[in-house]
Formats: structure tokens, C-alpha cells, sequence
């Protein structure tokens, strides 16, 4: 009898707690859907309005007409470029550089699509407004260890410069993904490609490169990434894992590269992924004087520390050129504003860059003259000057 009704009390107990279980779950369930609906949300959904009053000086046109050395226009061969120069002319823009003469196709290494790719581009700029845009041509390195490889892309490059094209650029692919027939990772400073470098040298004509990724993009991604947002929303663009090189490892690459073609002029694309680190930068602009840097999608890193930013574009005036990358008008006004006034806690464009606001550098006339124009001037002497006076 005793151990019937413990068995009875024991069943009592457990229905209990099964019940007390129940609720409580539902209770938790509904709470944090609650607090999910009135408090929390996704770190990509805030958005704070500033409540800060400080002056803001917002600059729609550049101070002194500028030439963008960094745009891509895929559609040029059969763009309308007389809105495009309109747009220009409305940020005082008097030149502007489209890196990717030879189109898409370069990307699938189809030759002729490339050739003819160019070929249209420089075409419709000379039929039209030859004053006012420059194109580079690009290389297709997929035949790396084609016995004519040599032969074929040196003509390619004394060809691309006969038709017009006024610089190479070079795309992220070469020492991050592009392999060789052996299945080995390419790097930037490997031998094969040497005579690239020296045949422009030759030519006279600089070499843009675009070299690894912002360093974020190597680390672990986690919430101390600061490119969190940015490996969200474009996971691939992150090098996370042992198929790829160390950033160290690939910024190394490129600079024994610079360091081994001292004839050669470079413009490192995106201030060569140390704008967030200056001093670094300018170890390396001291030590290798045919490097040339362009700031652009890094204005976020020089807007963040507008002291040091400051003293680098002093410091380094002579080495540094107006490039923006995406060609958006709007982002613009916000590398006017950085550039040339002293505002404060000015908001970015692109929050996967960072969730920080950029304060202005106030950078001298005379500075902001040769970042705008005289340094581009200086490296491509076809541009027609009277379009600065
Ligand atoms: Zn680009």
C-alpha cells in the first residue's frame, strides 16, 4: 500500500514539473519574441540618427576639377557618354579613367572579346568626347604557361597602347586565386610575369594594381571583425582558410614585385590596402619611389583618423591620386567633404565598410590641387591641360 501511493506522489511530482516545463517554455518563447519585436533587432538594421548640431559644409562639386584614375565602365563600347559627361562636368570631374578597357571578357580570358572589348571603348571616347576619359587595357593571364604566352601578350600590350589605351590594370585575381597549369596559386612577383611589367616600363605607361584585400577580410570572422557586416552580406569577398595566402604573405608578394621593376610605375589601388595602417604606407612609398597610391573605397579609414590622414597627404602630396572605384555620384559629395572641409562626424555610404563616422582633413589648396589634378597630370601627359587652367 505504502509503495502504491509513492509511486502515486512520485507521478504527481513529475506531472508537475512536466507542466511547470511547458510553461515555462512557452513564457521564454513569448518573451523573447516580444523583446525581439519591441527591443532587439539586427546589428545591420540600426541606423542612429545623430542628435550632434555641428556645422556641415556639403560639397556637391569639387574645388578644383579632378581626374578620377579609378572607374569601371563595362558598358563603354556602347554607352552614351554624353549623360555620363554631364554627371562630370556637375562634380567638376574633368577626367575620368575606365580600368576596365577590356571588358568583361577578360574575366574569362576570351582574347578577342577583349581586344575588340577595347578597341570599341577607346572608338566611342574618341568619336565622341576624346578629351575627357582615358582607358586602360587589361591582360588575360589564364595562358600563363602557353610557350607563346611571352611572345603574344607583348604584342597584345605594344598593340592595346597603339590603339590609345594609357595604362595596364591588374586585378585581384593575379596572386589570390589565378593558378597555373601545375594547379599552383600565381603570385604577383612571379618571374613569368616580369616582362609585363618591363614592357610597360617600356612603353612609358603606368601599371594600376589591385593586390589582395582589405586585412579584415583575412581574419577570423567574428564578432571582433570589423568587416563583420561586409562578410555578411559578401561572404566571398573574404579569404578566410588554407586555400589562400596570408594578407602579409600577399602584400609581401607585391611589393618585392615593385621592388624587382624599379623602372616600372605603379599605382597601388586602394592606398595598397593600408590605409589603415599610414605609417606602414609610408615605410613603403620611402623605400620605393615608383609607387603611386589612389584612395579609392578607403576614404572611410582616412575619415576616421583625419590627423594622421592629414599629415600622410601632406607628407606624401607628390604620390597620391584621386581614385574613387565605384562611380556613384552621391559617394562623391562625401570624398569632397573629407578632403577638402573640416567637418565633423560625417556620415558614409556604405555601412559593410564600417559602422564609424569620417571627419574632414582640410587639406591645403596646393595639396588638394595635386591629388585632384597636377600628379595625374604628370603621369599622363595626353590628358589636355587646359581643361585644369
Ligand atoms: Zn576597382
Amino acid at each position: 500500500m505504502r509503495s502504491k501511493s509513492f509511486r502515486k506522489t512520485i507521478g504527481y511530482i513529475l506531472i508537475i514539473f512536466l507542466v511547470f516545463l511547458i510553461i515555462s517554455g512557452i513564457s521564454y518563447n513569448v518573451i523573447i519574441s516580444i523583446q525581439n519585436k519591441n527591443n532587439l533587432m539586427d546589428i545591420g538594421d540600426y541606423s542612429p540618427i545623430s542628435t550632434l548640431v555641428v556645422n556641415e559644409n556639403k560639397v556637391y562639386k569639387s574645388k578644383f576639377p579632378f581626374i578620377d584614375v579609378h572607374s569601371h565602365h563595362w558598358d563603354m563600347p556602347i554607352q552614351d557618354l554624353s549623360k555620363l559627361v554631364s554627371e562630370m562636368d556637375s562634380l567638376n570631374m574633368a577626367y575620368l579613367i575606365n580600368l576596365s578597357g577590356s571588358g568583361l571578357a577578360t574575366f574569362f580570358g576570351k582574347q578577342g572579346l577583349m581586344e575588340k572589348n577595347l578597341e570599341s571603348s577607346i572608338r566611342n571616347v574618341k568619336n565622341n568626347f576624346p578629351k575627357r576619359f582615358g582607358v586602360f587595357f587589361n591582360i588575360n593571364f589564364n595562358g600563363i604557361d602557353n610557350d607563346d604566352f611571352k611572345n603574344t601578350t607583348t604584342l597584345l600590350i605594344n598593340e592595346a597602347v597603339n590603339k590609345g589605351a594609357i595604362g595596364l590594370k591588374v586585378y585581384k585575381n593575379v596572386g589570390l586565386n589565378l593558378k597555373d597549369s601545375k594547379g599552383k596559386r600565381v603570385t604577383v612577383d612571379d618571374d613569368r610575369l616580369s616582362f609585363i611589367w618591363e614592357e610597360c616600363a617600356k612603353l612609358g605607361i603606368p601599371v594600376l594594381i589591385h593586390s589582395g584585400e582589405p586585412k579584415a577580410f583575412f581574419d577570423p570572422i567574428d564578432k571582433f571583425n570589423e568587416r563583420w557586416l561586409h562578410a555578411r552580406e559578401k561572404p566571398n569577398s573574404f579569404r578566410v582558410g588554407d586555400q589562400y595566402p596570408s594578407f602579409e604573405k600577399v602584400m609581401k608578394e607585391q611589393h618585392n614585385m615593385f621592388r624587382k621593376h624599379p623602372k616600372t610605375t605603379f599605382i597601388n589601388a586602394h592606398f595598397g590596402w593600408y590605409a589603415n595602417d599610414l605609417n606602414r604606407l609610408s615605410n613603403l612609398l620611402d623605400e620605393l619611389q615608383n609607387v603611386y597610391v589612389e584612395f579609392g573605397a578607403v576614404i572611410n579609414e582616412l575619415g576616421r583618423q583625419p590627423k594622421t590622414a592629414r599629415k600622410f597627404f601632406i607628407d606624401y602630396q607628390d604620390r597620391i591620386l584621386f581614385g574613387k572605384d565605384i562611380y556613384k555620384m552621391d559617394e562623391y559629395y562625401i570624398y569632397f567633404r573629407v578632403l577638402e572641409t573640416s567637418d565633423e562626424y560625417i556620415e558614409y555610404f556604405r555601412k559593410r565598410h564600417g559602422l564609424w563616422r569620417l571627419y574632414g582633413l582640410d587639406l591645403p589648396d596646393n595639396v588638394l590641387k595635386k591629388i585632384y589634378f597636377e600628379n595625374a597630370l604628370k603621369m599622363f601627359p595626353s590628358i589636355d591641360k587646359s581643361l585644369f587652367n
